[in-house]
């Protein structure tokens, strides 16, 4: 069995961590005190092992562990629904708070709490007959999911260096929040993930709530609208290694076949049909539907248009019966009609898989992962926010006080900027340009000969 270490930090991280666990017991038929009760098939059982322990007495429980800074989120989990599921143990939580400081979580508050969090990490990783990796839970724009959150990742790469880093990571937004620090947070946190990273995908607050106000027609979106979205999302992405199938069944998998440059990581993932929470309407979709609105920019959990930019690679799941032949024509059709949105140079660079078992609640849906040129548009944004304030060095203080140096932020700052000219290096790059290149180069060297 290949098992994953869910970790879940900070406000945010714990909060689209609980409901992926809420959703994803439902799938599997695991109650709330941990007990199957599912009959729905066989299936619901067969991987269970890659995110559940079995505990004496037939008891499922996640393979997850929860932190904070603070210790509001982690109690309203443990008296929430599904709160006596996880390890009592398992909880590691402070009382300071990271007060959105970055700092705080990386360097002061987080790093005096990180060695309690690695002790229960290296307890679950033990039990594990052969540990994939892990996924991390967490925001960007705070100081604990993202300070503290980025340096366990540090941490258990340094003690696990073989093992697979998969992140959820959750980008800041103005329309969601009024913390004007976080492009700060979120530009130290990216900084992290390109190095320490295998594989983010980019749950963006600003896409998810323009879903939730324009399509939705929620006139004031809540986290919880938000992360009704995330949590179908992370079930989406996360299908493929949770039940039986042949694509991307794991860690190492999916990201052999998304990821053509080591840094080039950050995924734009996006799910078909987009239901808001407690809706009742019954959403039945065909096949082409599902299709379409899949690579549709308006379902895309990233603000960044895929039309702006080209697909380096993608792979897309469907869920429910279907025809497996209808979903593979329908892929074909999508590429051959939009062959110019995806770079000639990686042949093949869409792959598409089908599992037989359905989100609860609905017939048929499909969950799109994509390794877009045009998420640069997303660093862009945070990165200008950022230069805005770092220019005058506002609000730097508060980090230079927790004991950083500048150095750090000028680092970060180019990091995401190079990360931006990558992205847009390989999307300007065609099979002719490259023949053109060389032969350029050869008039230039008979020129100067
Ligand atoms: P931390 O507890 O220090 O890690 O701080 P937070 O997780 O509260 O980080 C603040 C950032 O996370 C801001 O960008 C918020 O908009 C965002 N955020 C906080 N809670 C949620 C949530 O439940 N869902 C979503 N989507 N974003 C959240």
């Amino acid at each position: 069995m290949r098992e994953i270490l869910h970790v879940q930090g900070g406000q945010c991280g714990n909060q689209i961590g609980a409901k992926f666990w809420e959703v994803i017991c439902d799938e599997h038929g695991v109650d709330s005190t941990g007990r199957f009760n599912g009959a729905l098939s066989d299936l619901q059982l067969e991987r269970i092992n890659v995110y559940y322990n079995e505990a004496s007495g037939g008891r499922y429980v996640p393979r997850a562990v929860l932190m904070d800074l603070e210790p509001g989120t982690m109690d309203s989990i443990r008296s929430g629904p599904y709160g006596q599921i996880f390890r009592p143990d398992n909880f590691v939580f402070g009382q300071s708070g990271a007060g959105n400081n970055w700092a705080k979580g990386h360097y002061t508050e987080g790093a005096e709490l990180i060695d309690t969090v690695l002790d229960v990490v290296r307890k679950e990783a033990e039990n594990c007959d052969c540990l994939q990796g892990f996924q991390v839970c967490h925001s960007l724009g705070g100081g604990t999911g993202s300070g503290m959150g980025t340096l366990l990742i540090s941490k258990m790469r340094e003690e696990y260096p073989d093992r697979m880093m998969l992140t959820f990571s959750v980008f800041p937004s103005p329309k969601v929040s009024d913390t004007v620090v976080e492009p700060y947070n979120a530009t130290l946190s990216v900084h992290q993930l390109v190095e320490n990273a295998d594989e983010c995908m980019v749950l963006d607050n600003e896409a998810l709530y323009d879903i939730c106000f324009r399509t939705l027609k929620l006139s004031t979106p809540s986290f919880g609208d938000l992360n009704h979205l995330i949590s179908a999302t992370m079930s989406g992405v996360t299908c493929c290694l949770r039940f039986p199938g042949q694509l991307n069944s794991d860690l190492r998998k999916l990201a052999v076949n998304l990821i053509p440059f080591p840094r080039l990581h950050f995924f734009m993932v996006g799910f078909s049909p987009l239901t808001s929470r407690g809706s009742q309407q019954y959403i039945s979709l065909t096949v082409p539907e599902l299709t379409q609105q899949m690579w549709d920019a308006k379902n895309m959990m990233c603000a960044a248009d895929p039309r702006h930019g080209r697909y380096l690679t993608a792979s897309a799941m469907f869920r429910g019966k279907m025809s497996t032949k209808e979903v593979d024509e329908q892929m074909i059709n999508v590429q051959n009609k939009n062959s110019s949105y995806f770079v000639e140079w990686i042949p093949n660079n869409v792959k598409s898989s089908v599992c037989d078992i359905p989100p609860t609640g609905l017939k048929m849906a499909s969950t799109f992962i994509g390794n877009s040129t045009s998420i640069q548009e997303m660093f862009r944004r945070v990165s200008e926010q950022f230069t805005a304030m770092f220019r005058r060095k506002a609000f730097l203080h508060w980090y230079t006080g927790e004991g950083m140096d500048e150095m750090e932020f000028t680092e970060a700052e180019s990091n995401m900027n190079d990360l931006v000219s990558e992205y847009q290096q390989y999307q300007d790059a065609t099979v002719e340009e490259d023949e053109e290149g060389e032969y350029e180069e050869g008039v230039e060297d008979n020129y100067e000969g």
